[in-house]
């Protein structure tokens, strides 16, 4: 019970509801006590960054489904977010405790942005478009940065072709939906070439010409 109080006054003291939550990194073997309950040594740690404090913990595997255990006692459906890297985890949490969990889709705070935008292998187009539609928005030189780093991406995977599709035409995901689209343009020209080839064969005379 003692206990308890501390867990709920320490988390307190990081995380308000409405605050967001994303498990920034994992590993293991350090000796560092869970921030939480106090525990030492942990396995797995867990570095929690509070995306509107700035503030940063480190907590065990199980303290991750305390907190989503007190998170719903105080009515907040939060969940833990995690880079895409970490979708194992994800599910290994879920798995413990349903919807404890979840990958994060996009933040607005600068430090994670930078941080999906350094691991861009993992990077959707919902969120290399939701970081240029935001970071479009300030004219500070790290936003700037930013934003010319997920304009990169943005033009290398080609975006702009699924930006300009018809709705029917985005089927799975935006780069299915792009490489069916280049397929078909594809398809399309390789069928005029041969539509050119067959008339210029037809060897029309000059004098077939009634004109
Ligand atoms: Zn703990």
């Amino acid at each position: 019970m003692q206990n308890n109080v501390i867990f709920h006054e320490k988390l307190r003291r990081f995380w308000r509801p409405g605050d967001e939550i994303i498990c920034t990194r994992i590993f293991r073997h350090s000796a560092n006590n869970c921030y939480l309950c106090g525990n030492t040594p942990i396995e797995w740690h867990h570095v929690l960054l509070n995306t509107m404090t700035n503030q940063i913990i480190d907590v065990e595997f199980s303290c991750i489904i305390n907190i989503k255990k007190i998170m719903e006692k105080l009515g907040s459906g939060q969940k833990i977010l995690f880079f895409p890297q970490y979708t194992e985890e994800v599910e290994h949490l879920n798995s413990q405790y349903p919807g404890t969990a979840a990958i994060v889709q996009f933040s607005f705070n600068p430090d994670v942005m930078a941080q999906l935008l350094s691991k861009p292998k993992e990077l959707s187009y919902v969120q290399v478009k939701s970081i240029l539609n935001h970071t479009v928005k300030y004219n500070d030189e790290f936003m700037t940065e930013l934003f010319h780093a997920a304009l990169d991406i943005y033009l290398e995977r080609k975006y702009y072709i699924y930006d300009y599709l018809y709705e029917h035409e985005k089927t799975g995901t935006a780069e299915q939906s792009i490489a069916d689209h280049l397929r078909r343009e594809w398809e399309r020209e390789m069928y005029e070439e041969d539509y050119n080839a067959t008339s210029y064969e037809s060897n029309v005379k000059d004098d077939d010409i009634p004109f």
